[in-house]
């Protein structure tokens, strides 16, 4: 049985006064959730800020962070590496988000140095991978998935794969608002996990756990989280709000 897991990604967004808001009024609502694995991943400066808020509050609540360098260090001015972020207690780092993907030029070859390096260095990757409106119209989804796959997931152990989560993020519903339907993800994630069988074996398979990012709210993470291959949500816009957060993390948590 995999275990839910929600992740609440901030972007470029949150000071640190917001950044402490927002824990203490999350914490009010979901410190006790012991059924959902949750991830805050805040902007590199709050990082620190959101790891001593909740230092001792709960086991479920992990902190991430938005991207790293593939070096352990070195003359790479601006970058963050994995053993940085290992210092600060950080568990999880998103890679290869599309955003990274179109505004700074990661490829699927980038994103697997950085998930390698982030194994390396024991922290557990959300890997980001998904077709933009074009790639579906075309009928090429099934085809960007498995290149994708393939191509960021290359040459990990079983064990390297069991502990990385893949988000499936369907480009034309990340912060447009439409999300993609029930049975639209549902295809795509049974897809997702037939390509993992293809790549390591059945149980390694059956344990990675499997997100959905896209518009995901309050209103829509139920339905989409009751999906047989669903096991979790990567949430841009709805996590700033500490309340539809919650809301969202109860959605999983209240699925069987
Ligand atoms: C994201 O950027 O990972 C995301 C899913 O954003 P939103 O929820 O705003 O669509």
């Amino acid at each position: 049985m995999r275990k839910k897991i929600v992740a609440a990604n901030w972007k470029m967004n949150m000071t640190l006064g917001e950044s402490t808001r927002f824990i203490e009024s999350f914490l009010l609502d979901a410190a006790d959730i012991r059924e959902v694995e949750i991830v805050i991943i805040p902007p590199f400066t709050a990082l620190a800020k959101v790891t001593e808020l909740l230092e001792n509050k709960s086991q479920s609540i992990k902190v991430g962070a938005q991207n790293m360098h593939w070096e352990r260090n070195g003359a790479f001015t601006g970058e963050i590496s994995a053993a940085l972020l290992r210092d600060l207690f950080i568990h999880y780092v998103i890679l290869g988000h599309s955003e990274r993907r179109r505004l700074f030029g990661e490829t699927d070859e980038i994103v697997n140095k950085k998930v390698r390096a982030a194994h390396e260095a024991t922290l557990r990757p959300i890997v980001c991978v998904g077709e933009t409106l074009e790639q579906r119209d075309k009928g090429n989804v099934e085809k960007i998935l498995s290149i994708q796959l393939r191509g960021s997931l290359k040459d990990l152990s079983e064990k390297e794969l069991q502990e990385t989560v893949v988000a499936y993020e369907p480009v034309w519903a990340i912060g447009t608002g439409r999300n993609a339907t029930p049975e639209q993800a549902q295809e795509a994630h049974a897809f997702i996990r037939q390509t993992l069988r293809e790549m390591s074996d059945e149980t390694t398979a059956d344990r990675i756990r499997i997100q959905y990012g896209g518009s995901v709210k309050s209103e829509n993470a139920q339905e989409l989280m009751g999906q047989q291959d669903i096991d979790g949500a990567l949430v841009g816009g709805a996590s700033l709000d500490p309340r539809s957060f919650a809301a969202i993390v109860k959605a999983a948590r209240d699925q069987k």
